[in-house]
């Protein structure tokens, strides 16, 4: 469409300073329709910020979730151009836009009513937008989330009970975690309660996902990603930067969870690739000569099964693996990648009988949600990052240990061989346990549950 504006515009078909400052956007038919185009919404928000209109056509405007604007301007046809009153960018409002710049919320309710009431549609979106926007600005979640998530956490928390002060603290300081046990223990089931455990998402959150869910061509959503690529998955489907530079699943886990299950049967270099993008928070992709870069901040949860056939840590069936075979497999993994990995945990089969006295008791979800919540924000507050993210050089003065407890875990990182690196991970982890019982200073037992983390065979790796 821009190039038929331009064309129009050379040619004195339609009025002087018509396209000025404007966006145009669309495909052309043959017959002067104005075809839907994906991947808009990165481009209709800056354009929103920078006050420019937008021309689009009427089908991509209808998918775009969650602006709500008085500078969309939708159109069926070429023709329309010449009997639509169009503003100039010196005399458009910003509409829908939040104090700080934020375009505001509010897509599932607005792609319902969009899709009811097409004709009124600019009207009624802005309506359920702005409906959206208010509730989410006092930080409520919303009707969806508040009826369905305690439950489901509460339901998933009871058939692996042993998994809620592990996932509590993955939660709570942003840890990357990697469980293992035999089959059938609860692995996905633990990875998928994750997110149920994580604040509902800020508004910025919220855009950042849809605008990256909207040039991957997925249906936009209002919940946390998670994401669980299958383990035969090629390095661009997980990195992204097929031929179309696509977002790839690292990306589309960002603000969210990235599960890798069966982590051994990844493709090593694959895993490899995944070490600098777990340090940035972006991944960089070259394709033809261009250089994307996608953000891509995910929390990681991976699971294996300690030995090929899966049973080396079972009591109830016996591996039937050699020494080899089980040290093979357990190579895949190399240390680096391992070192990833703040928290290490391994699920074993549970009693019947527990899970049916945990039923009984019924876990507090409605508390462990507002824990973890506090220890986010406590730690975003004194130092502007979740633990998982702090430098090295920084855990000394946030821990505040005294001489008895730091001689104490010098001696136990001298017992379990800890390197420097490895260390630090178990102090980050200590300082989030303390935030969990809103303790200033890290304690010995902080730091003893921490180092129970590390993986029992690897030592310091
Ligand atoms: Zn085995």
């Amino acid at each position: 469409m821009a190039i038929a504006v331009g064309l129009l515009a050379a040619s004195g078909q339609i009025q002087p300073g018509l396209a000025d400052g404007k966006e145009f956007y669309g495909e052309l038919g043959l017959d002067g329709r104005l075809l839907g185009c994906k991947g808009l919404l990165s481009a209709v928000v800056k354009a929103t910020r920078e006050a420019r209109p937008i021309v689009l056509p009427n089908a991509s405007s209808q998918a775009l979730p969650c602006v709500s604007s008085s500078q969309l301007h939708p159109l069926g046809t070429l023709a329309d151009l010449l009997q639509t009153p169009l503003p100039t960018a010196s005399t458009t409002a910003l509409n829908g836009q939040s104090s700080n710049g934020q375009s505001s919320n509010g897509q599932s309710s607005h792609r319902q009513s969009s899709h009811r009431q097409s004709s009124h549609r600019q009207s009624s979106h802005r309506q359920s937008s702005h409906r959206q926007s208010s509730h989410r600005q006092h930080g409520e979640p919303s009707a969806n989330n508040r009826a369905t998530k305690p439950q489901q956490l509460s339901e998933q928390l009871m058939v692996q009970p042993m998994m809620t002060r592990t996932l509590s603290i993955a939660a709570a300081g942003g840890h990357h975690l990697l469980l293992s046990g035999e089959p059938g223990t609860g692995k996905t089931l633990s990875a998928s309660t994750l997110p149920l455990l994580l604040p509902d998402l800020t508004d910025d959150e919220r855009l950042q996902i849809q605008i990256i869910q909207d040039i991957a061509g997925l249906t936009p959503s209002d919940e946390r990603p998670f994401r669980a690529p299958h383990h035969s998955a090629s390095l661009a489907g997980l990195i992204g930067g097929t031929s179309r530079a696509l977002p790839g699943e690292i990306t589309l886990a960002h603000c969210g969870v990235l599960f890798l299950d069966e982590l051994p049967e990844f493709k090593r270099d694959v895993l490899e690739t995944l070490r600098q993008p777990l340090e940035s928070g972006e991944v960089t992709v070259v394709r033809a000569g261009i250089t994307h870069s996608y953000p891509a901040r995910f929390q990681l949860i991976a699971a294996m099964n300690p030995c090929p056939c899966g049973y080396l840590t079972s009591t109830t069936t016996n591996c039937r693996c050699s020494a080899t075979a089980i040290q093979r497999y357990q190579s895949r993994l190399s240390g680096p990648m391992m070192d990833r990995f703040d928290l290490h945990a391994t699920l074993n089969r549970v009693d019947t009988a527990l899970i049916l006295k945990k039923h009984e008791e019924r876990l507090d979800t409605g508390a462990l949600q507002t824990k973890t919540a506090q220890a986010r924000s406590q730690q975003l507050h004194r130092q502007g990052v979740l633990n998982a993210a702090l430098p090295g050089s920084a855990l000394e003065a946030l821990c505040q240990l005294d001489d008895g407890d730091l001689d104490w875990l010098a001696k136990a990182a001298n017992r379990l061989k800890l390197s420097a690196r490895t260390l630090h991970r178990s102090m980050r982890v200590a300082r989030t346990i303390a935030d969990l019982s809103g303790s200033a200073r890290v304690g010995r037992d902080d730091l003893a549950e921490a180092l129970s983390f590390r993986p029992a065979n690897r030592g310091g790796a």
